[in-house]
């Protein structure tokens, strides 16, 4: 539902413009029904009263003339037809006058039948007209019976009248007499009367005719000669129980609508004649009367329609541009602002609303530049906090990678100390107090596995020359390479140890003398066959090597002092072997084998 505004605009001022057409048009049109219905019974009456009037007049006019045609009973049938066609000529529409004796035979008959009962209706005495034949046809025949004396047993003068030619025959100018016109339907005119015989059928939308009770009969005194030009005058008559035939019984007078034999509606005014005993009924059809309202009504629709649109759509046009053009302006400036563009003010000429809408408009774009610089400041802010801890955060990590190498440096410094305090610096061997608090306890361990523990003390032969000749250097790598040797020798559960200067100390835990003495010439074989590169050349060296060996069974004393004792012993050894000749191995057996 993406409809412009302009578009919903018109499409409501065309809808209210045409409602409003509609409403406009449909209750004036019911108006003018109304009306019109009103009016034509107005004219409906007055014209039933007056051909009533008329009616009645002529009746009694013939009745006159046909009383006084003849005083006295007459004798002679040739005066008495000579009297009959002078009469007749003297009633205008009289076709034809019969004089019947008492029994009701022909006496004269202006048609010439005589002697004969009568071939037209005879209703007996008193005044009378056809009755109404059986099928529906209208007849404009109407019977005057006149009893020549007061019993009517001298006679009756029966005369047959066409009264739709009586009018016309009294003044033939009638149909141009305005007392006959009505003009309802402004365009026509609606031309009616007793007796009268338009020209043109369609033009008589009035219908008149005469209603008799007892029998029913109808006796049409407008009627057309030629009925099939004119389909209305052979609508069939009023049924003895309808409408029409309820009005005859009250015999009074009135208007009303009924509904006729073709099933028309029927606008009608009828009053009771009591001389000569019938009802005139004068009625038009409604759709007649309507008809012109219709054509009316489609006239006021066009019209009223054309005028509202013609109002409609410049009032409809001017109103969406005074809506539509500041709200296009609005959107314009909110796009601007949606682009970034803030703080602008709008100045719009329009209507209040507007107005208002314009207003709210601008503070809201002040509010923007306000909050946006608002938030321009913060976001100036933040960057510069960002800086800040970034800045921070890289010192955080110089600082964080200094400490790690302050503390890599300090662990490198701790494992150094650590190491100094166990390893001989020089030859990468334990050193003394590391390597006798390390043969306690495996002197401990031997003790309570019930094992003997074997002592090596090795010394380099004449070390002092190698220092005197190369230099502590040289006598320092040979102190390395030496050390080197024996831990190749020894095995991973052996102590070597750095006992002083260039005297090196072995505990070969479990190992007894001969293990010992196996481990010392394995020793001496390396040694031997070992070639020491030097910057100074290739130098060879020996070494001479004391052994003794601590049995747990024969010592039980303390065992510091075990150790301390086995070696001494080792040391002991290690004198001899210098003493009698270096390069040598020599084992002290103890105390008692010296
Ligand atoms: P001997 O065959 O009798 O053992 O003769 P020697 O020359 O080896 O004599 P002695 O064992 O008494 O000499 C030890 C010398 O070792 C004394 C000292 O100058 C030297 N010495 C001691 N410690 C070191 C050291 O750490 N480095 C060096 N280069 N020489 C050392
Ligand atoms: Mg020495």
């Amino acid at each position: 539902m993406n409809r412009s505004l302009t578009r919903s605009l018109t499409c409501w001022f065309l809808s209210f413009a045409l409602f409003s057409a509609v409403l406009f048009s449909y209750s004036s049109c019911k108006y003018l029904v109304i009306a019109s219905e009103y009016s034509t019974y107005q004219i409906l009456n007055s014209a039933c009263q007056k051909e009533a009037e008329l009616f009645a007049f002529w009746f009694q006019k013939c009745v006159d003339h046909m009383k006084m045609a003849f005083p006295h009973p007459p004798r002679l049938v040739p005066e008495v037809e000579d009297a009959l066609v002078r009469l007749q000529r003297e009633m205008p529409g009289c076709r034809r006058l019969v004089l019947l004796d008492g029994k009701g035979m022909v006496v004269a008959d202006t048609a010439g039948s005589r002697g004969s009962s009568l071939s037209f209706p005879n209703q007996g005495t008193g005044r009378t007209a056809t009755p109404l034949p059986d099928g529906g046809s209208i007849t404009s025949n109407f019977y005057i019976c006149v009893p020549l004396d007061e019993g009517g047993d001298s006679g009756t003068l029966r005369g047959e009248f066409d009264v739709c030619s009586v009018r016309s025959a009294i003044d033939p100018g009638i149909a141009d007499h305005k007392e006959f016109a009505i003009p309802i339907d402004q365009k026509k005119v609606w031309l009616y009367g007793f007796g009268y015989r338009p020209k043109k059928p369609e033009w008589t939308k009035l219908r008149m005719y005469l209603v008799g009770i007892e029998p029913p009969m109808l006796v049409e005194l407008n009627g057309n000669e030629k009925p099939q030009h004119s389909p209305a005058r052979t609508a069939p008559p009023p049924k003895p129980g309808s409408e029409v035939m309820r009005w005859a019984k009250e015999k009074g007078s009135g208007v009303g609508a009924y509904t006729d034999g073709a099933g028309r509606k029927v606008l009608a005014a009828y009053r009771w004649m009591p001389d000569p005993a019938r009802m005139l009924v004068v009625e038009v059809k409604r759709a007649d009367v309507l008809a012109g309202v219709f054509s009316q009504f489609a006239t006021m629709l066009l019209l009223t329609l054309f005028l509202l649109l013609l109002f409609t759509v410049p009032l409809s046009t001017l109103v969406t541009r005074k809506l539509a053009g500041p709200l296009k302006q609005l959107a314009a400036e909110a796009d601007r602002i949606a682009a970034g563009d803030f703080g602008r003010q709008i100045e719009i000429a329009a209507y209040s609303e507007i107005a208002v809408l314009t207003g709210a408009f601008n503070n809201m774009s002040a509010r923007l530049q306000e909050s946006y610089a608002q938030k321009a400041r913060q976001i100036e802010e933040l960057a510069r906090q960002k800086l800040e801890i970034e800045n921070r955060n890289r010192e955080l990590e110089r600082l964080r990678q200094q400490l790690e190498r302050n503390k890599a440096e300090l662990e490198e410094k701790n494992s150094r100390l650590q190491e100094m305090a166990y390893i001989d610096e020089l030859t990468r061997v334990l050193n003394r107090r590391s390597f006798l608090a390390q043969a306690l306890r495996e002197m401990a361990r031997a003790r309570r596995c019930g094992q003997p523990v074997s002592a090596v003390m090795i010394d380099i032969d004449q070390f002092k020359s190698y220092n005197d000749t190369h230099g502590h250097a040289c006598g320092d790598m040979m102190l390395r390479e030496l050390a080197a040797l024996l831990k190749g020798v020894a095995r991973e559960s052996d102590l070597v140890g750095r006992y002083g200067g260039d005297e090196f100390a072995v505990i070969l835990p479990g190992i007894d003398l001969d293990g010992a003495l196996a481990f010392t010439g394995r020793v001496l074989e390396v040694v031997k066959r070992s070639t020491f590169i030097t910057p100074f050349g290739c130098l060879l060296m020996r070494v001479s090597i004391g052994v003794a060996v601590w049995q747990p069974e024969e010592h039980v004393g303390d065992l510091d002092q075990e150790l301390r004792t086995l070696l001494n012993r080792a040391d002991l050894a290690l004198l001899d072997a210098k003493r009698t000749g270096r390069n040598r191995v020599v084992v002290n057996r103890g105390p008692e084998f010296r």
